[in-house]
């Protein structure tokens, strides 16, 4: 709650000087004059006063080229014709992130009705005794009549659980982002909702229901899937012969593997298969099963990676980075293949020695040639989530940096620091005449030629 404070007393003062310094100024030039000196007082921690003086212009236009200059130092050498996004706020004490104490506890499950008998229904039951529990006829006829959408609503979601049977939303191909190459990669679609909170997760502004959800039928799904080549969601599927499909898109693929137990069907129905590798995507240490079972080398378990600095601050309740390359190590020795993604990578003072020393970690116990694949994305956002971030996490960093409009309309850093970025990390990572397999998440062509990066697929 401190945060929460410390910034509304920031912004009620730099409201304060811009309503007496320009009264004239209208609802959208206020707006943008206010969230400028707001985010130059947060970025450099001075008070708001201090960033007009006697001296600056008292032009709008005069007054908005000086504070963008002075907010966006870096990116407006290279490029001035920059794209801020200056939105209003949405600061209020219910849409601030109080932390849970303790592991996650559902008060409510909702079951429906039709699998009300199954194994994963009862899993939950059991799992949680002191849940409230009850039925429901059917998920979307639920919400229709108690749906939430909204910040504090979605700071409430882990305490709902809807066990559903989901009968088509299972299986996709990435949507990837406009103007962006994309990877092929292929979801597979099992819950949504996650139990970690990722300052920069895209759920906080994508979901519109309170609680997360759990198919309890992957059975079905997988009595569908040898006909997957038929199905539309494989259209624009590129490169190799064998599918990438994997689960992680709208949560942890192995955050409550222990009790799902989702990745036991899946690792024996996909194992061996020469026309899929499958991947389960995680921040977890969840790998329980996994081990109980024989690997393959057409599954993958793939980590996301950041520094320990950066998990900390932003990956809030996920396993920490030596227990999720310790993890890898072990589902290695256990047969199966690993990969990695450096995504969001966060661009901060003395992020490169920070990324450096995981890489240097990683190969302390990994196998190069046992890795699949390794993905590369820099921070990037929709707009709208900037505001949902900043009222969850009102002490955040992230937003400090320098992030502007970028070809997909996403916010983002700006080209030259992505290629800066990038280019570091292709180097630690190909190390002693090493070529890995490595892709850019959602990165325009023009990046990957200026890294003379090829498509490893
Ligand atoms: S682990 Fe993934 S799905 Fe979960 S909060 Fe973080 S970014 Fe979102």
């Amino acid at each position: 709650m401190r945060d929460y404070q410390k910034e509304t007393e920031r912004l009620s003062r730099a409201r304060s000087l811009v309503g007496n310094s320009f009264p004239r100024f209208g609802v959208n030039k206020n707006r943008e004059i206010v969230r400028l000196l707001y985010e130059i007082s947060k970025r450099e921690d001075v008070p708001p006063e201090e960033l007009l003086t006697s001296d600056s212009p008292v032009s709008f236009a005069g007054l908005k080229e000086y504070l963008l200059k002075r907010r966006f130092p870096s990116t407006i050498r290279e490029d001035p014709k920059l794209r801020p996004y200056l939105p209003g706020f949405e600061l209020s004490p219910d849409n601030y992130l109080r932390l849970r104490e303790g592991s996650f506890y559902p008060r409510r499950i909702y079951i429906e009705k039709s699998v009300r008998d199954s194994a994963l229904a009862k899993a939950f039951l059991e799992a949680f005794p002191k849940a409230e529990s009850s039925e429901i006829s059917d998920l979307k006829e639920f919400l229709s009549k108690y749906g939430g959408r909204g910040i504090a609503e979605y700071n409430k979601r882990t305490e709902t659980v809807f066990i559903i049977s989901e009968d088509r939303d299972f299986f996709k191909l990435c949507p990837c982002t406009g103007r962006a190459v994309p990877c092929g990669y292929t979801v597979f679609n099992l819950s949504f909702g996650c139990i970690y909170e990722c300052t920069y997760c895209y759920l906080q502004e994508y979901t519109n229901t309170p609680g997360l959800i759990f198919p309890a039928n992957v059975d079905h799904f997988l009595s569908r899937f040898s006909s997957f080549r038929d199905l539309p969601a494989t259209r624009g599927w590129r490169g190799g012969s064998r599918l990438r499909i994997g689960t992680g898109e709208f949560s942890d693929s192995l955050m409550l593997d222990d009790l799902t137990g989702y990745s036991i069907p899946l690792v024996k129905f996909f194992r061996g298969r020469d026309d899929v590798i499958f991947e389960f995507k995680t921040k977890s240490a969840n790998i329980g099963n996994l081990l109980k079972m024989e690997g393959d080398e057409n599954i993958v378990v793939g980590w996301s990676l950041n520094p320990q600095k950066v998990i900390d601050s932003n990956e809030l309740y996920s396993a920490s980075l030596d227990a999720r390359i310790d993890s890898a190590r072990r589902v290695l020795e256990a047969g199966y293949r690993v990969a990695f993604h450096f995504d969001p990578v966060f661009y901060y003072d003395g992020w490169d020695d920070d990324y450096r020393g995981v890489i240097e970690k990683i190969f302390r116990v990994v196998n190069p040639e046992k890795i699949a694949w390794i993905s590369l994305g820099t921070l990037r956002f929709n707009p709208a989530l900037k505001k949902i971030i900043e009222a969850r996490f009102p002490g955040n960093d992230i937003l400090d940096a320098e992030m502007v409009l970028g070809f997909d309309d996403k916010l983002r850093y700006p080209d030259h620091l992505r290629y800066r970025i990038y280019r570091t990390l292709i180097d630690a990572l190909n190390k002693d005449s090493l070529i890995l397999p490595i892709y850019l998440c959602m990165e325009e062509r023009s990046m990957w030629e200026k890294l003379k990066l090829s498509f490893p697929f």
